[in-house]
């Protein structure tokens, strides 16, 4: 396992929005390090189920080999991959969050975790999903 503590980004690839989501992720959540995922609108993407392969390859890889026990998926205020309202967004963002949070069962996300033989400990912990909006004015909040 690598030394630090991790987390996980699921965001869109806007360089806007990327040193507020791991400012925010590593204050607020006590971490040394954001392992980030970004693709275009990616809020819209998890939320329609659409093409998620990588993307959930790029998550076990995050939470399996950097112990990572928490997921923010985030969408953002003008948004070219995802060009919908806010209020849309924050609709997929909620989807996202209880799409991502199946993962674990679906896709066997954290299931290597005790490769020792289950008992490291935190071999047993869920893996907490967060969504995030960036508004306007580029600064992160917790919605789901
Ligand atoms: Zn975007």
């Amino acid at each position: 396992m690598a030394d630090g503590r991790f987390a996980t980004s699921i965001s869109c690839m806007d360089g806007r929005i990327q040193m507020v989501l791991n400012d925010w992720i590593r204050e607020n959540y006590r971490v040394d390090y954001v392992d980030t995922i970004t693709a275009p609108g990616v809020d819209g993407r998890v939320a329609r189920n659409d093409d998620l392969g990588k993307i959930i390859q790029m998550a076990r890889i995050s939470v399996e080999k950097h112990g990572s026990r928490l997921i923010v998926v985030s969408g953002h205020h003008d948004c070219a991959g995802n060009p919908v309202s806010a209020d849309e967004h924050k609709v997929h963002i909620r989807s996202a969050v209880d799409a991502i949070g199946a993962w674990e069962k679906e896709h066997g996300l954290a299931g290597a975790g005790g490769d020792g033989g289950g008992n490291d400990d935190d071999a047993g912990g869920r893996i907490e999903v967060a969504g995030v909006w960036v508004g306007e004015a580029w600064a992160a909040q917790r919605i789901a």
